[in-house]
């Protein structure tokens, strides 16, 4: 599973889609402490991985520590370029690796529409949420909604598509955006 989608990722990390959707960078001053956001994150992806028997490896923490780097969903290209210069074992091959570990067990998130990572707000819960994406800052806040996901899986099912997984990505402006517009 995890070599299927490798592929995916080698052919289609183009900066440009991400610009595409970025149309200014994120302002300066952080609604909170983000070193809590990360602190928090790393001690749930060690506890996870400590209740199942999985190796939370140096590799796929730092990975991990990036993706959260800020609220933004990060690239493949840009944890490849950040990388590079640590010592990890961290040939691209590998970095794929660990960014299918982190989100076949819930700890990251994929962005389709931007070929690009983001920490997940509840690992380890089951969930199906959706993702607000902010075209200004860039920003990906992730909702939990289980009537959301009810409606489209009965919707799916009335025309006898079982649905297995969704991630709902909605774009549009947020509220901090909406304030200093
Ligand atoms: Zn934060
Ligand atoms: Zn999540
Ligand atoms: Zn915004």
């Amino acid at each position: 599973m995890a070599s299927k989608r490798n592929g995916a990722y080698n052919q289609a990390v183009y900066a440009w889609q991400i610009e595409t959707v970025l149309k200014k960078p994120a302002k300066a001053p952080p609604t909170h402490d983000h070193s809590h956001c990360i602190e928090d994150a790393v001690a749930a992806a060690e506890k996870l991985c400590a209740a199942k028997g999985l190796r939370f490896t140096p590799l796929r923490r730092r990975v991990l520590e990036l993706v959260w780097s800020s609220h933004k969903p990060v690239g493949a290209y840009a944890l490849l370029d950040e990388l590079r210069n640590e010592d990890l074992g961290s040939a691209p091959p590998t970095i794929y690796r660990a960014l299918d570990f982190l989100i076949e067990h819930g700890l990251i998130h994929r962005i389709e529409r931007m070929n690009a990572f983001v920490g997940c707000s509840h690992p380890g819960e089951a969930h199906r949420g959706f993702f607000l994406i902010c075209g200004e800052c860039g920003n990906a806040e992730e909702l939990e909604s289980d009537g959301v996901a009810d409606t489209i899986t009965a919707s799916a099912s009335r025309h006898g598509f079982v649905a297995r997984d969704m991630t709902l990505e909605v774009t549009g402006t947020c509220a901090d955006c909406r304030r200093s517009a």
